[in-house]
């Protein structure tokens, strides 16, 4: 089955058993004070969970854009060294606000995997939670006892709080989860094995695919948990993960959600996938951060120097470096992966289409400005370490290639990482604290309620309408 028709025929089920067929929300979040980015299906259904809204339908499901590379869910360091997190990616949901709940859940995501979608029965494991004693939550017995029904025991694992109790973040609705992990060896690989070679949940081949959250707690601001009004299911299946089990395939970039950007990149820049891990590592870099990127300029963030546009930049940046150093790009490339990307998931994401030219616009700018000091950025960076005596590199030296080449934090760190050294952010942060101290005082003005800042670049790009509102929204905070 081809990814497209992957998505369709999961939110086809989900219509069947009377869901309605909703669009993604926004990945970029713009008025949510506790969240800079969708890292869930659930964040667009919030107030539903609270109870504050009443929703039109009370059975909905969906593709929703997510991207975790910030708060409680940050898997940036994972992205390109294993093949299964990234950092934009798609969740594939069903949701019951008040209306069914644990049996039906359970019941269903079993249906879909094992009738619909034909996976074999036996390479499935699902969890259920064991409890928590601080939150006062006991094991889940009425998830255990539906899972039973249908799986064999020695399938269940028992999770504890940090795989099997679902949060968004440190406040708001939460609540016991069971996932479903799936045993991705070859059907070869896995005749030759027996006992507990066989069956093994700890092995690194058994990848979690969907997460059924029962939405029955709200956690609030001093970390109690209080019942939710009434109980709700929130269910996320990793949309690329399930691509892999369906094409038979080891790694989410070996599926056609990926496949096609990995030949784009090869063709662009003369490199081969599969040659050496650096290069592999390298190409898995910039085909998901392409998607990162490209998605969050559509939903109208665009790169820049402060909060959400600035892990744009950062992402951007990271990519640009990746292909300078192990593909040996020194001319954009990254925005002429667009053109790609919209032929892929331009039918399931209209926006990528009709801000195909704005993406590419963007991306172009920007990897032509950070390749203006990137090289000079390296070798200051050799010099560094070159000339340290000590295993920790000085956050003052971290905060030069970040004022003057523009290094973001995270990438003078990775680089340090892979040279085998470390870095010491807490000189970095004091350095920057400083920076900050110096031009407020130097320029501060008030006028009514209105302050204006200065941690905002007045050298920003401003060559488009958004971005310049951006920057000038930005650059006034109320106090
Ligand atoms: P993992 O343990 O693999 O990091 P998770 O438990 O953090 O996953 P959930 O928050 O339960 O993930 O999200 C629901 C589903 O979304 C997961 O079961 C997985 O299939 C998918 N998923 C989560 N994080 C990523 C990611 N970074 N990239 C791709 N898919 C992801
Ligand atoms: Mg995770
Ligand atoms: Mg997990
Ligand atoms: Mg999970």
């Amino acid at each position: 089955m081809k990814s497209q028709e992957i998505r369709k025929s999961f939110l086809e089920f989900f219509k069947a058993k009377s869901h309605s067929i909703v669009p993604s929300a926004p990945m970029v979040l713009k008025d949510d004070p506790s969240l800079m980015f969708t890292n869930a299906g659930m964040v667009q259904f919030k107030e539903f969970f609270l109870g504050n809204s009443v929703p039109k339908n009370t059975r909905v499901t969906d593709s929703q854009k997510c991207l975790r590379v910030s708060g409680k869910h940050n898997d940036l360091e994972e992205v390109g060294h294993d093949t299964y997190h990234h950092t934009m990616f798609e969740m594939l949901g069903n949701w019951s606000f008040g209306d069914y709940f644990k049996e039906e859940a359970i019941n269903w995501s079993w249906e879909l995997l094992t009738e619909v979608f034909k996976i074999d029965k036996e390479s499935l494991y699902v969890s259920v939670f064991e409890g928590s004693e601080e939150d006062g939550v006991g094991l889940d017995t009425e998830a255990l006892e539906l899972w039973k029904k249908i799986v064999p025991e020695q399938r269940i694992i028992y999770g504890n709080k940090k795989d099997n109790f679902w949060e968004m973040g440190d406040q708001g609705p939460c609540g016991p989860c069971s996932e479903i992990h799936v045993d991705i060896r070859s059907a070869e690989e896995k005749a030759k094995k027996s006992g507990r070679e066989l069956v093994n949940a700890d092995h690194p081949q058994v990848v979690e695919i969907w997460n059924l959250v029962f939405m029955q707690f709200n956690r609030k601001a001093d970390g109690s948990l209080e019942e939710l009004p009434a109980k709700h299911i929130d269910t996320g299946m990793g949309f690329e993960r399930l691509c892999m089990v369906m094409q038979d395939k080891q790694s989410n970039y070996d599926t056609d959600v990926f496949t096609p950007l990995i030949a784009e990149i090869e063709k662009i820049t003369n490199s081969t996938y599969d040659k050496s891990e650096e290069t592999n590592i390298a190409i898995r870099v910039i085909a998901d951060h392409v998607r990162a990127v490209a998605f969050s300029i559509a939903d109208g963030q665009l790169p820049s120097n402060n909060g959400a546009g600035y892990v744009i930049r950062r992402i951007l940046r990271r990519a640009i470096r990746y292909g300078f150093t192990f593909l040996d790009t020194k001319e954009p490339f990254i925005y002429k992966l667009v053109e790609r990307l919209k032929t892929q998931m331009g039918d399931a994401f209209p926006e990528l289409v009709k801000q195909q030219q704005l993406i590419e616009n963007v991306i172009k700018e920007e990897e032509l400005s950070f390749l203006r000091t990137l090289e000079q950025g390296l070798v200051m960076l050799e010099n560094i370490v070159n000339e340290s005596k000590d295993k920790e590199i000085s956050g003052v030296k971290a905060f030069e290639l970040y004022d003057t080449f523009g290094f973001p934090i995270d990438l003078t760190a990775l680089i340090l990482k892979e040279k085998g050294y470390s870095l010491n952010i807490a000189e970095f942060e004091a350095e920057l604290k400083k920076q900050k101290e110096r031009s407020r005082a130097a320029t501060q003005v008030t006028s009514g309620d209105w302050k204006e800042i200065t941690d905002v670049d007045e050298n920003a790009f401003v060559g488009y309408d958004q971005l310049e509102t951006q920057v000038k929204i930005a650059k006034y905070r109320k106090v």
